[in-house]
């Protein structure tokens, strides 16, 4: 990995390294202290400003980069490494994987890294080509990697292919947690202890969630149990925690619904008597709005029931800006609205 961070060094702009080497030059020929102050100050300016959020830089000086597609897996990288690690989220809130394309900064972003993590399971769909590349020059992980096909479920209409949206059944989750345990140790050995705690603390947090979220659904009547949201993301959800679930438009965002789809999740919200929808904060509402208002011309009331983080979390420092809190988030709504 040494050389590929030297190889990456050379990819950042600014032509830093010109500008540190006139630098350098002149503080060797016994100059004066301001002098040597004021170059000093030059040469750090320059060297910032050629970062573009860090150098290519001796790693034992800093912390472990981490550059996480979802904010998801920057949360599990965050409670892993701890106080070693510096985590970053290329998605924010409301971002829909399925359809980012890395941006510009992005590039920048994913060459400072030392490690990047992905979900895998074609989760990022418009980025299969930057991240090949980018396993050529680093370590780059999908945390799903480590996870057995006989856990996954099937994408309904590709053999072979996998639904991506793991992040919804907590246990299989944990999972995710061992792959970017291994990963961080990898990377850092020095830290193992350090991060094998931290790991233990939070799969039993995760445990307790797990639990807590089997709990809540439960006191859903199970006739009423059904959840029906814009995309297909919960598959995993309804799994791990039974409860029917159904999305207008395939696992993928990317998916086409036909007008058959429409009538078709029409037809069922007004015959099993459906109380509420969901929307999705990384969807846009306007098909949700429309299965509300095709029921109502049907002489069915179907409200939209909340908001629901599907595949991203929410606002860092809110409710949902963990994962925890965004697996709490949406089972409080799901209880309320159904119950
Ligand atoms: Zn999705």
């Amino acid at each position: 990995m040494g050389g590929a961070f030297g190889e990456f060094s050379g990819l950042i702009p600014n032509g830093r390294s010109a500008g540190e080497a006139s630098q350098g030059n002149g503080l060797d020929n016994g100059q004066p202290n301001t002098m040597r102050i004021a170059a000093f100050l030059l040469l750090l300016l320059v060297f910032l400003l050629g970062c573009e959020g860090g150098p290519a830089d001796d790693k034992a000086d800093r912390k472990l980069r981490v550059v996480a597609t979802t904010g998801m897996i920057a949360d599990l990288a965050r409670h892993i490494g701890g106080d070693s690690v510096e985590v970053l989220a290329l998605m924010g809130p409301g971002v829909d994987p399925h359809l980012y394309k890395a941006t510009q900064g992005d590039l920048g972003r994913l060459r400072a890294a030392d490690i990047v993590l992905y979900n895998g399971l074609h989760l990022e769909g418009k980025m299969g080509e930057v991240l090949e590349k980018l396993e050529q020059i680093k370590t780059v992980v999908p945390v799903s990697r480590g996870i057995g096909v006989d856990r996954l479920i099937d994408h309904p209409e590709y053999e072979g292919t996998y639904d991506p949206h793991i992040w919804f059944d907590v246990q299989l989750w944990a999972e995710a947690l061992d792959e970017v345990l291994a990963t961080l140790i990898e990377a850092d050995p020095a830290n193992r202890s350090y991060f094998e705690r931290n790991a233990e603390a939070y799969r039993r947090e995760l445990a307790e969630l797990h639990k807590w979220v089997r709990q809540e659904i439960k006191k859903i009547p199970p006739e009423r149990r059904i959840l029906i949201t814009a995309h297909d993301a919960f598959s995993y959800f309804g799994r791990a925690y039974d409860i029917e679930v159904r999305g207008l438009q395939g696992i993928s965002t990317v998916s086409e619904f036909g007008l058959k789809d429409r009538v078709d999740l029409i037809d069922f919200i007004a015959g099993r008597g459906i109380k509420a929808v969901f929307v999705e904060t990384s969807v846009s509402q306007k098909n949700i709005r429309a299965i509300v208002e095709g029921c109502r011309q049907k002489g069915h009331e179907v409200r939209i029931g909340g908001s629901l983080y599907s595949d991203a979390m929410g606002e860092a420092g809110g409710p949902a800006g963990e994962y925890t809190g965004m697996v709490r988030s949406n089972v409080n709504t799901i209880v309320n609205a159904l119950n």
